[in-house]
């Protein structure tokens, strides 16, 4: 059903260009909304030199919004992964992912968030219809709705108001329209520490070409997972194999006593090589290579489930609204199925009345909530199974893990689990939208 030419014409405005931003804005444009305008903080989209796993469920909405071809072409497509015992490199589990292709349409895939936020960003640009405000903070929520309006702080000059139809806040895991929400509901969703932190790093292929067997590393197909008590590296090469991508989580030493609003810091490489103290020679080899100086350690905070993401004529999306552990590789993947699923439920609109817009609003919370909400929690789930330290529990999962390599029962590290697979890759979030949206927007 094509969508009515005067809700074509609605103005939407979305705060944040990031992955739930720039997908958001895609999305709408592909539907043929014509005034879309993306306010962002940052003056460009430095994006962050880290990798990114590139899921089936993330692809299949990418190629709808003709930007996938672009990350393909860099990305790296994956044979299988290796769960190994940090300590000793032996080989726990092992998964093979061939068959994901088949099964879900794309083959699971690794790539660099720049090739992902970058060609989001490109598809956008060849929009006349999105408007990207740069240098721009987003202030105080003035409105919201019927007309909701916010208060924009450039850089440089003086604030201004900005009204729109539509408020779409893709303002990160640190959101300040989720902050002024609670507020105004009196809802207490607290920050939640979950004691951990992550060091990021990327390491060049010349500067492991050296060591035959992280050569060998680089060179495989693989997502390699090395797991010890409390701790795990997760690693994957990334731009044609010219970048090795590193990413930790370890008990959180750093920020426990900083203000929640502090989210990275320059970390300490002797540090980072004493928490890797006790893992095996080759890894420690891998994270020596990291240049001092270039050790960048995150904090990892997510958020307590919200009542609602709706309010009026605005709606949370992507980290804002459910932030997640990094542990099942979903939080960007997530962010765009809501940006898709908002579009797709912004084109149906029957009317264009304030009381429609806030029922289709609805419509993607209800399509989308659950579905955030258990994947946060399952990603929370596999991080416990993987930081086990010595006893019971963790000998019932290193023989998970056995099992797995004669490709039976459960994968203890979630990703890598087939029913998990199937929950997470076998939906398709726009078709169910469609499919869904008059059945639930009639009962809103
Ligand atoms: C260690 C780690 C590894 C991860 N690995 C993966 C993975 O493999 N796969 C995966 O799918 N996900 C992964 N994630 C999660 C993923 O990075 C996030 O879930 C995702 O970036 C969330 O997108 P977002 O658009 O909601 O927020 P962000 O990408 O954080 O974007 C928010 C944007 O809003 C802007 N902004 C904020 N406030 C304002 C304001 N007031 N005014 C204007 N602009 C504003 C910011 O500058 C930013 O550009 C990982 C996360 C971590 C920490």
């Amino acid at each position: 059903m094509a969508p009515k030419d005067d809700v074509l014409d609605l103005e939407i405005c979305i705060i944040g260009a990031g992955m739930g931003g720039l997908a958001t804005a895609l999305a709408l444009a592909k539907q043929g909304f014509r005034r879309i305008n993306v306010y962002e903080y940052a003056s460009n989209l430095g994006f962050v030199g880290a990798g990114i796993q590139l899921a089936p469920n993330m692809a299949r909405i990418l190629d709808r919004l003709g930007v996938w071809a672009d990350i393909e072409k860099e990305a790296v497509s994956l044979n299988d992964t290796s769960i190994r015992q940090g300590s000793t490199n032996a080989e726990l589990g092992h998964v093979d992912l061939l068959y994901i292709k088949s099964l879900y349409g794309y083959s699971h895939m690794v790539g660099h968030r720049a090739s992902l936020a970058g060609s989001m960003h490109d598809g956008c640009k060849r929009e006349k219809a999105v408007k990207f405000i740069m240098s721009t903070t987003a202030g105080d929520v003035k409105s919201w709705g019927p007309r909701p309006s916010f208060t924009a702080v450039p850089r440089e000059g003086e604030p201004y108001l900005v009204e729109c139809d539509v408020l779409l806040a893709a303002d990160g895991v640190k959101s300040t329209v989720r902050d002024q929400l609670l507020r105004l509901k009196n809802i207490d969703a607290k920050i939640i520490d979950t004691g951990q932190a992550a060091y990021r790093i990327m390491l060049k292929r010349e500067e492991m070409e050296n060591d035959p067997e992280l050569l060998e590393l680089i060179d495989k197909d693989s997502v390699t997972r090395w797991i010890g008590e409390k701790r795990h590296i997760i690693a994957y090469p990334v731009s044609n194999k010219m970048i090795y991508n590193i990413s930790t989580a370890q008990p959180d030493q750093n920020f426990a006593a900083a203000p929640s609003a502090m989210y990275t810091t320059k970390g300490s490489k002797p540090q980072m090589m004493d928490v890797y103290g006790d893992f095996c020679p080759m890894v420690k080899r891998m994270l020596d290579l990291v240049p001092d100086g270039e050790v960048c350690e995150w904090k990892l905070r997510v958020h307590e489930p919200l009542p609602f993401w709706v309010h009026e004529q605005m709606a949370l999306v992507g980290d804002a609204c459910h932030p997640t552990l990094p542990h099942l590789a979903q939080g960007a993947a997530q962010a765009i199925e809501d940006g898709a699923v908002l579009a797709v439920a912004l084109s149906r609109l029957p009317e264009v009345t304030p009381e429609a817009i806030n029922k289709a609003l609805r419509v993607y919370e209800e399509i989308r909530k659950d579905r955030a909400y258990a994947l946060v929690n399952l990603a929370a789930a596999s991080g416990r199974a993987m930081h086990l330290g010595e006893g019971a529990a963790k000998e019932e999962r290193d023989r998970q893990f056995a099992a797995l390599k004669e490709g039976k029962g459960p994968s203890p590290d979630k990703w890598a689990d087939a029913d998990v697979q199937k929950m997470i890759y076998g939906q398709d979030v726009m078709k169910n939208t469609e499919e869904q949206f008059d059945t639930i927007y009639a009962r809103m």
